[in-house]
């Protein structure tokens, strides 16, 4: 989830993909709202009949291209493809409002995402929209890695948003982050350790825009520090251990050495 509304400009190479996908039908029914409907190898568009087919298929050819990306950022390897009826699916509301009546999103969020279904929900023509499918698309793809194994909040995001911010076209933080980082710091703003560490969704909710940005910036902060300081291999080799041991805590100290877990 995320607060911030963020285009991938379609390249001929996403052309070519595109004629993999075909429209299947209409009508599709979520919760009482009728859907149009574009099959990917990997995706399943459901989209408002207001929406257009080329937005449609604009999502369908970028989420096919990050389903291969965000698996080789950090081997992200699993032991079934989303293939059939095992596709992900993505929602696109009418709008903004539409959004918020239509699926159980935070009001302040531009999309979300049900890990274990596989099945994001956003509305259309949103600024940096890459970005937003890229974490959210990062939120399913490192559930299914690691199974059911309890992260802190700060970590499941702090990975989303590295992946969006290295892998998307467009850039939500991009240069501007140390610029916000520094700010929050010199403004005494920030978010102290002993809170992010142990912050959840629910405490997230109840905050205001202002501290949920805060949240995001900083939990990427530490994960870049995390791959930065013990390298790509080194983070990879982390979520290998974390998947392997089950145990954040044990998988930190086995793979970061010198690093004081509290
Ligand atoms: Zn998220």
């Amino acid at each position: 989830m995320k607060s911030f509304a963020m285009a991938l400009t379609c390249s001929f190479f996403c052309g070519v993909i595109s004629l993999s996908a075909f429209a299947y039908g209409s009508d599709y029914n979520y919760k009482g709202v009728k859907y149009d409907e574009l099959r990917f190898p990997h995706f399943i568009v459901y989209y408002d009949k207001s929406v257009s087919e080329s937005y449609a298929n604009k999502l369908g050819d970028m989420g096919e291209r990050f389903y291969m990306d965000i698996t080789e950022e950090f081997n992200l390897v699993r032991n079934e493809f989303w293939t059939w009826d095992n596709r992900a699916k993505i929602f696109v509301a009418k709008d903004k409002d539409a959004f918020k009546a239509s699926f159980s999103c935070p009001a302040w969020s531009a999309a979300c995402v049900d890990y274990a279904r596989k099945e994001v929900f956003t509305y259309p023509d949103q600024a940096n929209f890459d970005t937003i499918l890229a974490h959210e698309l990062t939120h399913i793809i490192f559930y299914e890695y690691i199974g059911n194994i309890t992260v802190p909040l700060w970590f499941n995001e702090g990975v989303a948003v590295y992946i969006q911010e290295n892998k998307a076209d467009t850039k939500w933080f991009g240069n501007n982050f140390f610029v916000y980082l520094q700010r929050v710091i010199k403004d005494n703003q920030y978010i102290p350790f002993e809170e992010i560490l142990g912050i959840n969704a629910a405490g997230i909710d109840a905050k205001g825009n202002s501290y949920v940005n805060t949240f995001y910036i900083q939990a990427y902060s530490m994960v870049n520090f995390l791959v930065k300081k013990y390298g790509h291999d080194g983070f990879a080799y982390f979520l290998y251990k974390l998947r392997d041991s089950g145990d954040f805590k044990a998988a930190m100290m086995s793979s970061f050495e010198g690093l004081d877990t509290p």
